[in-house]
């Protein structure tokens, strides 16, 4: 069985498997550790494997090469991108960001190695709020690349960082109107949101937060049904961790699916994790110079979070 052969492969490769919540529930569940950016990013950090296999998309594999530079770090599909990073070139960025000369720059950890290196610290969507609060209030601050998210930062924290103006694809093609629909037909049901869905939808949420926060709260709370606006990769974890609760995915506007995917995401599947292991290919690589420079927001964002949890 393939689930046997890439066991295997693992202890004679002294390899280590992260896997995002968004993944293919079988992926999850033959990982050695299953969790959000910001968790994928601290064990990148931490292990002592000397192969990290990265089932995630292609800046996560990124951090965890810029985290970890003597390991080898592979990606089972390389193709596996995102269309948030990917709606930041760097080129446009490093201009916008010269515009803005006395800003502090603060990305998201969806950004491409390349836009590292323009950061002052890295986020994600676990540590955000604490990150931008630990700036003086009237601190000059941008925020990339995710537009949505940057907006939802600005209202809670009463900010005004400038946005790039990048966004998900997954997260913002969640229907208003469907969600709706789904409310009425059960109306006990919490709607749980990522920050990166558009205002509307978070408007409507009765919470929101990072897919681990929702994931924790999903357990915390005596709620029977949620509806949730976010990839739909993480209701594996949220039905293992609640097995008497329902969970019902938050659907698209442009499709009939019931449920919404990132297609990059789904690139990876247990054949192409199999072939990576055994054949060491694709393997992440990036120069000293990269490295050492995207490095600095990252630490910056680890010593916050932890220093500010
Ligand atoms: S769900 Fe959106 S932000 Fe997450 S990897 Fe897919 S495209 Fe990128």
């Amino acid at each position: 069985m393939i689930v046997d052969k890439i066991k295997q492969l693992k202890v004679e490769k002294n390899a280590v498997i992260l896997a995002h919540y968004y993944q293919d529930s079988a992926i999850q569940d033959i990982a050695d550790y299953v969790g959000d950016s910001l968790a994928l990013a601290r064990w990148a950090a931490e292990t002592d494997a000397d192969v990290i296999v990265v089932c995630g998309v292609h800046f996560m594999a990124e951090t965890a090469k810029i985290l970890s530079p003597s390991k080898r770090v592979f990606l089972p599909d390389m193709n596996a991108g995102c269309s948030l990073a990917d709606s930041c070139p760097p080129e446009a960025f490093a201009e916008f960001v010269k515009q803005h000369p006395d800003h502090t720059v603060i990305s998201y950890i969806n950004t491409s190695a390349a836009i590292k290196v323009l950061t002052d610290v890295v986020v994600t969507s676990s540590n955000v709020r604490q990150v931008v609060n630990s700036f003086p209030p009237k601190a000059k601050l941008i925020f990339a690349p995710d537009r949505n998210f940057g907006n939802y930062i600005n209202s809670i924290t009463g900010r005004r960082m400038v946005l790039w103006k990048g966004a998900c694809h997954v997260h913002e093609r969640f229907s208003l109107e469907k969600i709706l629909e789904l409310k009425k037909e059960h109306p006990d049901a919490l709607l749980l949101a990522h920050p990166e869905c558009k205002g509307v939808i978070l408007v409507l949420a009765d919470y929101i937060g990072s897919t681990s926060a929702l994931l924790n709260y999903s357990i915390k709370s005596k709620n029977q049904v949620f509806i949730v606006a976010t990839e739909s990769g993480i209701l594996h974890e949220m039905q293992e961790k609640n097995p008497n609760k329902t969970f019902i995915p938050a659907p698209p506007n442009d499709s009939t699916c019931a449920c919404n995917e990132c297609n990059f995401m789904k690139l990876n599947t247990l054949e192409k994790l199999y072939d990576c292991l055994k054949n060491e290919t694709p393997e992440i690589f990036l120069d000293e110079k990269t490295i050492e420079a995207a490095a600095k927001p990252i630490h910056r964002m680890l010593e916050l979070s932890t220093k500010l949890r």
